[in-house]
């Protein structure tokens, strides 16, 4: 069993992050952070805990650490971190620190033999960021800092940053020497064309994972009650089983709704307390672009990008970090707009916490496959656009959707009336196998891409292989047109046992031009049933959004014939989240129109156009006890029929996140 994590209580569900990331050239830290003023700046947004600065990437800390291997900052005028541990504490509410792990940039300047060594041969470009895992830095540098911080301020958790994301494999001796043990390897590849390079990933994983784990097991037993996040661990980019004994999971993100609806769907499911922190800020360009300043965002932005979290169970944190004040002083204009989203989060605490998906379609997210890839870093190298491109179609098609990597799936299996399986050619022997038993005895599963053939086997698809084509654009029918689909590789089908949904064309006409491969396959198996789709339909549809693909998706669904108890039909712009607690059915609707941020007018005024209507029908088998429209007062009507024994909602449209709670 996984470790299932701590979190402070029901009571602790949304939160501020603070971090200023101190540095050499600081000359102020610290002045300006009087705890009845942070009390009183702090009591315009109300958040019930708090995560403050303590040490960043640049690896100076802004308090007067004692450590001896401590780097402080020269900048460091006054304690606010006995600041913001007495405002807290007036306030009563937790204190976390903000701590940059593996990335150290003042570490690595003075200890250039703790940091990542390149590859023998490869230049260094520049100076050193990253710590090797092996190195003494963790014992000398971070946990005795941690130690420190929990015995002289009583700090309640961290928040380790700059970790998964920042890890680099190194090739010093000490991570040489036990690569070559635990692989029997002589030597490391030092490129990712490198046949070995995925075991070297494999093992700056692994290393990577033991490190988080040492610095856990040093908090939990010097302090009961101080909790450890490793931010982005066990999220979307991560899968695989939660093994590292962190206390809760989050990660930062600033990409807004599309990004959100993966990782919030994903962190669901790893047993641990969760949140996800939005930066409350924006950039209408990249990240690196210094010609445009941050802005800070829209309220309703904000509210809509906490409902993606919120509808899922999790918890909402926001990431504030006041351009040009350095010295600590928090901007009230901002922080009562942090309040007005966290007014927005706690109206909806009682029918988002604590909260069950009503299973409906899941996507699986494989570890083994993910873990094939030679990628060289371990957040953000892995190809998930198969995964996002299936989730976000699904979800357009007014389907709840449920994230699960293998480990979470092959408990979970039987619950789902319906698989999705895109684009994972690496599935593992033993998922393949449950699949194939799933859909035996009476599961719907839709597999995609040209290589997924060679895992499930023709027998079970239904179809023969003839050939396989490189590159490419085919039409496929799909509403009342056709969809013109790019791939990189086709599969072209023979049909046995199974049945053509629609045929491969060559021209964007409904009934010229079609060749004599199916553009889908369905197949009965057992008591359930298997749609192949045998090219990479979900990244092309991740790349293009495009509507006719949409439908086409919407069509192998259907193709599936799956026993759904809940039908939802709406606008592609409204998201499906089905939920339950207790003996209410919690019917999740959040619009999601600005999804692609900086571009239109919405993406910087924070308007959102009402979006409707939406229809549900559902099982009944007496009339409902309650169905109200929860928050925005759209117009919501409902009739039973006792005959059919069914339940038909109609709601008028969505604002911004509408639960409709029904009690039969
Ligand atoms: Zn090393």
């Amino acid at each position: 069993m996984a470790y299932g994590g701590r979190w402070h209580g029901k009571d602790v569900y949304f939160g501020m992050h603070y971090d200023l990331h101190a540095h050499a050239d600081d000359t102020e830290l610290g002045a300006r952070t009087d705890p009845s003023d942070l009390v009183e700046s702090l009591g315009l947004m109300g958040p019930q805990w708090v995560q403050t600065d303590c040490k960043g990437h640049a690896g100076y800390t802004s308090w007067f650490s004692q450590v001896p291997e401590a780097s402080v900052s020269p900048g460091v005028v006054n304690d606010a971190l006995a600041d913001w541990r007495e405002a807290t504490r007036r306030m009563g509410v937790p204190l976390h620190c903000h701590y940059s792990g593996i990335w150290d940039d003042a570490a690595a300047a003075k200890h250039p033999e703790w940091a990542v060594q390149p590859a023998p041969g490869a230049e260094q470009e520049g100076p050193r960021h990253k710590m090797c895992p092996r190195s003494p830095y963790l014992d000398e540098l971070m946990i005795p800092q941690m130690i420190e911080l929990i015995d002289r301020y009583r700090v309640d958790g961290f928040w380790v940053d700059g970790d998964l994301w920042g890890v680099e494999p190194c090739y010093c001796d000490r991570c040489v020497a036990a690569f070559r043990e635990q692989t029997g390897m002589e030597e490391p590849p030092a490129s990712p064309g490198d046949p070995n390079w995925v075991a070297w990933i494999d093992f700056t994983r692994e290393s990577y994972y033991d490190y988080v784990v040492r610095y856990c097991n040093a908090v939990h037993e010097h302090s009961s009650h101080a909790l450890v996040c490793s931010n982005w661990l066990q999220t979307f980019r991560d899968p695989g089983e939660p093994k590292v004994p962190t206390d809760w999971i989050s990660g930062d993100w600033w990409h807004g709704l599309d990004a959100l609806r993966c990782d919030a769907r994903f962190i669901a499911t790893r047993g641990k307390p969760w949140d996800l922190m939005l930066w409350g800020f924006w950039k209408a360009s990249s990240h690196q672009d210094k010609t445009m300043p941050w802005t800070f965002s829209s309220v309703t932005r904000l509210k809509q990008q906490a409902a993606m979290i919120l509808s899922q169970g999790g918890n909402v944190q926001i990431y504030e970090h006041p351009p040009q004040l350095r010295d600590g002083r928090l901007v009230p204009w901002r922080m009562r707009r942090l309040g007005e989203v966290g007014t927005f989060c706690l109206e909806r605490q009682a029918l988002c916490q604590g909260t069950e998906s009503v299973p409906q379609i899941v996507v699986l997210h494989s570890e083994a496959h993910a873990h094939s890839q030679p990628v060289t870093n371990l957040f953000w190298g892995y190809d998930v656009n198969g995964v996002e491109g299936a989730v976000f179609a699904l979800l357009e098609n007014a389907y709840s959707v449920d994230i699960m990597d293998e480990w979470a799936l092959s408990d979970s299996l039987e619950r789902y009336p319906i698989v999705v399986a895109p684009e994972q050619d690496q599935l593992s022997d033993a998922m393949v196998s449950q699949l194939r038993d799933y859909v035996r005895s009476g599961g719907r599963l839709m597999v995609t891409g040209a290589g997924a053939w060679d895992r499930f086997g023709g027998e079970f698809l239904g179809a023969e292989s003839v050939r396989v084509e490189e590159e490419g654009t085919w039409f496929v029918p799909a509403a009342e047109g056709t969809a013109e689909l790019y791939s990189p590789m086709w599969r072209m089908l023979r049909p046995t046992t199974g049945r053509t949904v629609a045929f491969l064309g060559e021209l964007p006409l409904r009934d010229e031009g079609l060749t004599a491969y199916p553009a889908a396959v369905v197949n009965d198996v057992g008591q359930g049933g298997v749609v192949y789709v045998p090219y990479d339909l979900f990244h092309f549809f991740r790349a293009s959004g495009y509507g006719l693909v949409r439908a086409w998706i919407g069509d192998c669904v259907e193709a599936l014939d799956a026993d759904m108890d809940i039908a939802v039909q709406g606008p592609a712009s409204v998201d499906v989240v089905l939920r339950r607690k207790g003996d209410r059915l919690l019917i999740n609707l959040i619009n999601t129109m600005p999804a692609v941020e900086g571009h239109g007018p919405s993406a910087c005024t924070g308007e959102l156009p009402l979006v409707g209507p939406v229809a549900v029908t559902l099982p009944a088998h007496a009339a409902p006890r309650e169905v109200v429209a929860a928050f925005e007062g759209g117009e919501l009507t409902w009739a039973f029929d006792a005959e059919e024994g069914l339940l038909k909602i109609a709601l008028s449209g969505v604002r911004l996140h509408e639960v409709v709670v029904v009690r039969i």
